[in-house]
């Protein structure tokens, strides 16, 4: 298939409603919530198909390479509101300081130093939790969650606003379930510990970034704020991680 058949603006449209209308019924059940946010994450997929998103309404997505989201973010509208999602390492950090609206996948001590360095005005980051003790994907143990905050909440630049999680790869998205709520589990935790030990910590610690094309609505099920949707929305990727 050729791009501009894999990419045609209908395409992209419906699979947006498609998408939109999921979520809805997915945060049916929640009484008085915020909405759950959409993050289109767009890393492989071409500047033409994230335009096309755009022109349909959509404002905020992600990326995971810094080199290829810094070349698509000068050709597009400066009022996208850029996601980070992918790994970051620290000597990358300058670039996305400042930036982006959120870092979702801080998950060492050197990153929020550097990005807390890098920094002019206080950024919003997520911490990223290892669900399923996976060795390959990035994040701290959950009980690990605490020491990093205790450093977090000691710079100023840096408002962590919640966590964010990525259960091992799965068929069926009701294998996810229990990740997800050990997630929202260890955010719970996570703010009864800054009550008690960072009483005058500056953010809520509300986010939970949960949630991708194969298992969206049982992490909104579970209490997701911010889900994080590729696939679903754009088509496969050609290449990956
Ligand atoms: C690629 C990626 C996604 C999107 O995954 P899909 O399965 O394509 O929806 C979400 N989150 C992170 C961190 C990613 O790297």
């Amino acid at each position: 298939m050729s791009d501009d058949e894999k990419y045609s603006p209908e395409r992209l449209q419906s699979r947006l409603e498609d998408i939109r209308s999921r979520i809805e019924v997915a945060s049916g059940g929640r009484d008085g919530d915020r909405p759950v946010q959409l993050v289109a994450v767009s890393k492989t997929h071409p500047v033409e198909a994230i335009e096309t998103l755009y022109d349909a309404g959509l404002r905020r997505f992600g990326e995971s390479y810094v080199q290829e989201w810094e070349e698509k973010q000068k050709v597009l509208p400066d009022d996208i509101e850029w996601h980070f999602v992918g790994r970051l390492q620290s000597n990358k950090a300058k670039f996305v300081a400042d930036r982006v609206a959120l870092v979702h996948s801080v998950d060492r001590r050197s990153v929020l130093k550097a990005l807390h360095r890098r920094s002019e005005d206080p950024m919003r980051v997520l911490l990223q939790v290892n669900l399923g003790m996976q060795k390959s994907k990035g994040g701290v143990p959950s009980d690990e969650i605490e020491a990093l905050m205790d450093l977090a909440a000691s710079y100023e630049k840096l408002n962590v606003c919640g966590l964010m999680g990525m259960p091992p790869y799965s068929d069926d998205p009701e294998d996810n379930r229990r990740h997800f709520k050990v997630l929202r589990q260890t955010l719970k935790r996570l703010q009864r510990y800054v009550e008690a030990h960072h009483p005058a910590y500056r953010e809520g610690l509300e986010e939970l970034s949960m949630g991708m094309s194969n298992d969206f609505e049982v992490a909104i099920e579970e209490g997701a704020t911010i889900v994080r949707v590729g696939t679903a929305l754009f088509g496969q990727r050609d290449y990956d991680e």
